[in-house]
């Protein structure tokens, strides 16, 4: 074969690449109006197996070589998977938490704290309401720092089913006594569906828990109830189920929702779980909610709670939250991690810095 018909070749080949990539993108084109036209479903929905059946059915009657059926099929399989994943990330643009939809911040107030107003804003208080008294020393060491909120669980989710599992009603009703005495906005975690309505009527801002944060019936209740909810993202959650877990409570008509990072599930076991301080900023550039990072369950350790807490807000975090009890050494659950009342005055003076 002489040079030229060698390039002839090559120019040919080139002009087919060019024609193959305008065809492609023009079936992403009508992929995306047929996406368009199946509005408000989720990307599951938009994979529709029967109809690729059919097509590559179709493909492959009419596959006259020299490519084997089988690597035509893997051809066009690779092609309808861009498809679909052009689709999914228009989905991620139209949900409801999403920064493509609201480029706007999304504020909470509750009690004059503003989450979301680039200030950084701290949620204390102990791991589980164990008492009137406990709750009120710790409300006085909040006051003392000039701080608005307090948490504080009464329905206690815990690994063990022979460990405390908390004061239930009776602990929101300490709470909000505690909230009308010290002038506080009060923070608790719901467990059940079923409670979260009579909970609204004790709490200011309402708590999902990592080991919930896919409970879906829980999720869709949070979504009909009117108080700022809490979402920790699940241990074993990525930042798209956190996502789409704030679209479940968002979808049903509350949005306001404060993400709270609290550390997954890794192999390290320096830390109880670890950090992920990146989903961040991730989930800011993501959606428009706050974001909070709660150091005392992310790190499990007194030691890290003044870097863990300066990392957050360094990196972007709307609030912290961190646990202090009068006395961690006979708390009723999370003694490791507690911080008793000096180290609460310590990481207020760190962190404020
Ligand atoms: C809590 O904040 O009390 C709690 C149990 O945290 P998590 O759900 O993140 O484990
Ligand atoms: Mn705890």
């Amino acid at each position: 074969m002489s040079n030229e018909q060698l390039d002839l070749l090559r120019e040919q080949l080139d002009e087919l690449n060019m024609d193959l990539l305008s065809l492609i993108n023009k079936r992403g084109e009508l992929v995306k109006q047929v996406a368009k036209s199946k509005p408000n479903q989720g990307p599951d929905k938009k994979y529709d197996p029967v109809r690729e059946h059919q097509m590559l059915e179709k493909i492959k009657n009419q596959n006259e070589g020299p490519f084997q059926d089988a690597t035509i099929i893997h051809l066009f399989k690779e092609i309808f998977k861009a498809g679909l994943e052009l689709q999914e990330k228009d989905y991620h643009k139209e949900m409801l938490v999403s920064r493509k939809r609201k480029s706007e911040d999304t504020i909470i107030d509750i009690k004059g704290e503003k989450i979301g107003d680039g200030q950084p804003h701290f949620v204390c208080g102990p791991c589980a309401v164990e008492s009137y008294e406990q709750v009120r020393k710790v409300a006085e060491q909040i006051k003392k720092h000039g701080l608005n909120m307090i948490r504080g669980g009464a329905f206690k989710p815990r690994t063990s089913p022979y460990d405390f599992q908390g004061l239930g009603f009776e602990g929101l009703e300490i709470l909000r006594r505690i909230g009308d005495e010290f002038d506080l906005a009060v923070v608790s975690e719901i467990v059940r569906p079923q409670d979260m309505e009579k909970a609204a009527e004790y709490l200011d801002m309402i708590q999902i828990g990592a080991r919930n944060m896919q409970n879906f019936e829980i999720l869709k209740a949070a979504g009909e109830v009117n108080k700022p909810i809490i979402l920790k993202r699940g241990m074993s959650a990525t930042v798209s189920d956190f996502i789409n877990a704030a679209e479940y409570i968002h979808s049903r008509g509350n949005s306001n929702i404060i993400l709270c990072e609290r550390g997954i599930r890794t192999y390290e076991t320096a830390t109880r779980n670890t950090l992920d301080i990146t989903a961040v900023p991730i989930l800011k550039q993501e959606t428009h909610l706050p974001v909070m990072v709660d150091v005392t369950h992310s790190t499990g350790r007194r030691d890290l709670l003044i870097p863990a807490a300066k990392a957050a807000i360094a990196i972007g975090a709307d609030a912290v939250m961190a646990e202090v009890h009068p006395d961690p050494a006979v708390a009723l659950s999370d003694q490791q991690q507690q911080m008793n009342f000096e180290q609460f005055d310590a990481f207020m003076e760190a962190v404020r810095k």
